[in-house]
C-alpha cells in the first residue's frame, strides 16, 4: 500500500491521535449496536500494546444547534469502549480547551482518553465539517502522530481527518487499510474475470459506479429497481415499475457503449402494489401494465450464476430487489448464495443497504469483505479519490 499504516509508525511513548468511526446507532441514550466500536478495537489495542498513549475521537450524528448536542455526547461510547478494552477510558466532555490539554499531558503509556463528539464544533460555524484549518491544526497539536481508522467518513474532508493529517505524520488504521486493500485492490488491480453486480433503487444514484465499473470489469450485471430504466431504453414494457424518465437516454448510451458486457435481468417478480401483502408472480421480459417489478426472477439468478462462474473478483453494490419485504428478498438472497459458493474468488460488498441485506439474510460470513462505509465505499467504487485517504502520509 502506498500509504503509511499504523505499523509504519513509531508509537512508544507517543501521544497517538486515533480517529475512529463511532457513529453508532443510539436509542434513548443507549448504544443499540456496538459493531463499530468492536471494529475499532484492533487498531486501538495495537497502539496501546506498542506503548502509545491513545487519544480517541469520532463524530456522532449530525449537530447543527446547541440543542442537538443533548443526545449526541460520546460519553456512553467511551464507557462501552472501556468495557470492551477492559480498561479505564478517561472521557473529556470537551472538543478543545485546558481540561482536554492537561488530560492529554497526564496520559501514561498504554492509557486511553476519549474526547467529545467532533461535530460539537459544527454549532459554531461548521468548523469540523468544513475542515476549518485552525481546528485541524489545534487537534493535530494535541498529539505526536495521527492514525485514521474512520473509513466511513473518508469521502469527506473534515477537520478530524483531513485537517489533522495535513499537520502531523499520519497513517491508516487496520480498518482503513483493509478497505483500501479490498475495494482499492478490486477496482485498480482485480484478478480476472472481474464481475460487478449493481442493483439498488435508482440509476441516478449509481451513474458514477456503473460508468467506472463498466470501464474496469469484464461483466456488469444489473438488477434492482434500476433495471426498468434500462428496460425502458430497450423499449420493453415496465408496467408501473420504478422509472427515471430523465435517465432513459443515458441508459440507452450505456447499453450501446457496453455491448454484451452489460447483462440485464430476463425475468422479474412482480406485484400490483409496493407491498408484501399482495399476490406476486414471475414474468419473463416485459412487465405487464398495472404491475411493478420488485425483484429479479429465478431465470435471472440462473443467468447471473452462469456469468459469475469462474469469477476471481466480484464487487456487489445494490440489492437485487426490495429485500426489506420477504416476498422480494429471494433474488438478493439467491445471489448471496451463488457468491458464497464461488471458489477462489474475492467477493466484496459495498453500499449501506447491500451490507444490511447480506447481514439480514444471513450471509455475513460468506463474503471476503463487507465494507463498513456506505457512502465512502460507493465513492471509492466510482473511482473517486477519497480525501480522508489521500491526506494520509505516503510511505
Ligand atoms: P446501497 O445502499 O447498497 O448502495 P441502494 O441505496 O442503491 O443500495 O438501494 C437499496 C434500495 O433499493 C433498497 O431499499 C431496495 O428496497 C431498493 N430496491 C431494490 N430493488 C428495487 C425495485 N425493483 N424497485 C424498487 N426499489 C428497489
Ligand atoms: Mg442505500
Amino acid at each position: 500500500m502506498p500509504k503509511k499504516t499504523v505499523k509504519d509508525l513509531e508509537l512508544k511513548g507517543k501521544k497517538v491521535l486515533v480517529r475512529a468511526d463511532f457513529n453508532v446507532p443510539m436509542k434513548d441514550g443507549k448504544i443499540s449496536n456496538d459493531n463499530r466500536i468492536q471494529a475499532a478495537l484492533p487498531t486501538i489495542k495495537y497502539v496501546l500494546e506498542q506503548g502509545g498513549k491513545a487519544i480517541v475521537f469520532s463524530h456522532l450524528g449530525r449537530v447543527k444547534t446547541e440543542e442537538d448536542k443533548a443526545g449526541l455526547s460520546l460519553a456512553p461510547v467511551a464507557e462501552r469502549l472501556g468495557e470492551l478494552l477492559n480498561k479505564n477510558v478517561k472521557f473529556v466532555a470537551q472538543t478543545r480547551g485546558e481540561e482536554l490539554e492537561s488530560a492529554v499531558d497526564g496520559l501514561s503509556e498504554g492509557e486511553v482518553l476519549m474526547f467529545e463528539n467532533t461535530r460539537f464544533e459544527d454549532v459554531d460555524g461548521k468548523k469540523e465539517s468544513k475542515n476549518d484549518p485552525e481546528l485541524g491544526k489545534y487537534w493535530a497539536s494535541l498529539g505526536d502522530v495521527f492514525v485514521n481508522d474512520a473509513f466511513g467518513t473518508a469521502h469527506r474532508a473534515h477537520a478530524s481527518n483531513v485537517g489533522i493529517a495535513s499537520n502531523v505524520e499520519s497513517a491508516a488504521g487496520f480498518l482503513v487499510e483493509k478497505e483500501i486493500n479490498f475495494i482499492g485492490g478490486a477496482v485498480d488491480e482485480p484478478k480476472r474475470p472481474f464481475v460487478a453486480i449493481l442493483g439498488g433503487a435508482k440509476v441516478s444514484d449509481k451513474i458514477g459506479v456503473i460508468e467506472n465499473l463498466l470501464s474496469k470489469a469484464d461483466k456488469v450485471l444489473i438488477g434492482g429497481g434500476m433495471t426498468y430504466t434500462f428496460y425502458k431504453a430497450l423499449g420493453k414494457g415496465i408496467g408501473s415499475s420504478l422509472l427515471e424518465e430523465d435517465k432513459v437516454s443515458l441508459a440507452k448510451e450505456l447499453i450501446e457503449k457496453a455491448g454484451d458486457k452489460l447483462v440485464l435481468p430476463v425475468d422479474s417478480v412482480v406485484a400490483s402494489e409496493f407491498s408484501n401483502d399482495v399476490e406476486t408472480e414471475v414474468v419473463e421480459g416485459d412487465v405487464p401494465e398495472g404491475k411493478m417489478g420488485l425483484d429479479v426472477g429465478p431465470k435471472t439468478v440462473e443467468l447471473f450464476a452462469k456469468e459469475l462462474e469462474g469469477a476471481k473478483t466480484v464487487v456487489w453494490n445494490g440489492p437485487m430487489g426490495v429485500f426489506e419485504m420477504s416476498n422480494f428478498a429471494k433474488g438478493t438472497s439467491d445471489i448471496c448464495e451463488v457468491l458464497a459458493k464461488l471458489d477462489d474468488a474475492t467477493t466484496i460488498i459495498g453500499g449501506g443497504d447491500s451490507a444490511t441485506a447480506a447481514q439480514q439474510l444471513g450471509f455475513e460470513d460468506d463474503f471476503s469483505h463487507i465494507s463498513t462505509g456506505g457512502g465512502a465505499s460507493l465513492e471509492y467504487l466510482e473511482g473517486k479519490e477519497l480525501p480522508g485517504i489521500a491526506a494520509i502520509s505516503d510511505k
